[in-house]
C-alpha cells in the first residue's frame, strides 16, 4: 500500500488530522499492519520479520477509541524504528524506544490534536513512558473517558457543522447541513453520506 491508501484506511480509526503522518511513517518503515476487531488481550504489538525479505508488521486493536488507537500505533511504530536501527541489541522499552516514542508523540502534541485534559496527561506521561498506556493508570483512566459508552453523551444536534464525531461502535462522521430533523453526515474513510438523527448520541472529536 502507498501513503494515500494507508491514510484512507486508517483515518476512520484515528483522530482528525493524524492519518497522513501515520501513513508516511508506515511507508517509510515499510511496515505492514493488521487490524484486530476485538482482541481483549492486548492493544497492539510489533512483529519483526521472520525470514529475509519479509516485512516487519504491527497490529492494533480497532475497538480502541481514536486517541487510544493513535497512542498505540505510535508505540508500535517506535518499536519498528528501533528494531530497524538496533535489531535485538537493545531492550524493547529501553531508553532508545522511549526517545523515539516521545519524539513521534510530540508531533501530535505540537499539532494540538488532543483535548486539553488528555494533552496535559500525555505531556506528563511522555516524561517517562511506560511499556503500555494501560500501565500508566492516570492516562488509561482519562483515555477511557473518550470511549463512547463511558462519556456523557452529546447529541448530534449540539455539534457545529464540520465537527467530527464518533458514534457507538467507533464509526466517525463529519456533520453536515440539517435537513428537517436529520443531518447530512459524511463517514470518514468511506466518504459515504448518511442522514443521521440529531438525537443520536455521539462524542465530539476535535476537528
Ligand atoms: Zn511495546
Amino acid at each position: 500500500m502507498n501513503e494515500k491508501d494507508y491514510s484512507e484506511n486508517l483515518k476512520i480509526y484515528l483522530p482528525p488530522q493524524t492519518a497522513d503522518i501515520i501513513a508516511k511513517w508506515m511507508v517509510n518503515l515499510a511496515l505492514r499492519i493488521t487490524l484486530w476487531k476485538n482482541r481483549k488481550t492486548k492493544l497492539g504489538d510489533f512483529r519483526s520479520p521472520r525470514k529475509p525479505g519479509e516485512k516487519a508488521a504491527i497490529s492494533v486493536n480497532v475497538s480502541l477509541n481514536p486517541y487510544a488507537f493513535l497512542i498505540t500505533i505510535v508505540h508500535e511504530i517506535a518499536h519498528a524504528h528501533i528494531y530497524k536501527i538496533y535489531g535485538r541489541k537493545v531492550k524493547p522499552h529501553g531508553i532508545e524506544w522511549k526517545d523515539e516514542y516521545r519524539k513521534r508523540m510530540l508531533v501530535f502534541l505540537n499539532n494540538r490534536i488532543f483535548p486539553d485534559d488528555l494533552e496535559r496527561e500525555i505531556a506528563h506521561h511522555l516524561k517517562n513512558p511506560k511499556a503500555s498506556a494501560s500501565a500508566d493508570l492516570n492516562l488509561e483512566k482519562l483515555l477511557r473517558n473518550y470511549n463512547v459508552s463511558k462519556i456523557k453523551p452529546t447529541f448530534i444536534d449540539d455539534l457545529k457543522v464540520g465537527d467530527v464525531f464518533i458514534v457507538q461502535g467507533g464509526r466517525q462522521f463529519i456533520k453536515g447541513e440539517k435537513i428537517r430533523t436529520r443531518h447530512k453526515c459524511v463517514e470518514r474513510g468511506t466518504n459515504r453520506v448518511y442522514l443521521i438523527s440529531g438525537l443520536m448520541e455521539c462524542v465530539n472529536l476535535l476537528a
